[in-house]
């Protein structure tokens, strides 16, 4: 095999996981209130926010992102514009956030993850109690 097929190979291995709606929202085939959007990243509310302030930031391309513990080096530079993303949302006091936000990464059964294409919730918007 020449490396071009390697390559292809690998990307079909490399995210085999069922796609999910959030795929829907990138490609707008179902609505959602965008706050913030490029190349790389997508944020929408939370179509059930957990208080007055509820962003989900998402990579556009989930790449093997089902959750974080798949994580590797690869996603360094993602995983970094998600967290910025979510800190400038946070900063949007248009988008009704105060001084300070919540920011939470659900993974996998335990953690409480419902959707399996890697997100950051941005919470805020009031002061916000204990963790669980
Ligand atoms: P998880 O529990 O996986 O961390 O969070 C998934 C989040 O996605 C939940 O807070 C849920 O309300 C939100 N969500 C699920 N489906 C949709 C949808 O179709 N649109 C929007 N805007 N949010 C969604």
């Amino acid at each position: 095999k020449s490396h071009l097929w390697d390559s292809i190979w690998l990307a079909g291995q490399r995210d085999q996981a069922p796609g999910t709606i959030f795929d829907k929202i990138v490609a707008k085939e179902i609505p959602a209130t965008i706050v913030k959007e490029d190349r790389h990243i997508l944020a929408f509310k939370d179509i059930n926010p957990l208080a007055p302030a509820h962003v989900l930031v998402i990579p556009k391309d989930r790449n093997g992102l089902t959750n974080l513990r798949k994580a590797s080096a690869e996603h360094r530079d993602i995983l970094g514009r998600l967290l910025v993303a979510g800190g400038e949302i946070a900063n949007d006091s248009g988008l009704g956030f105060g001084d300070g936000a919540r920011f939470v990464i659900n993974d996998g059964p335990d953690g409480g993850q419902e959707v399996y294409h890697l997100h950051l919730h941005v919470i805020g918007g009031q002061k916000l109690g204990s963790m669980c």
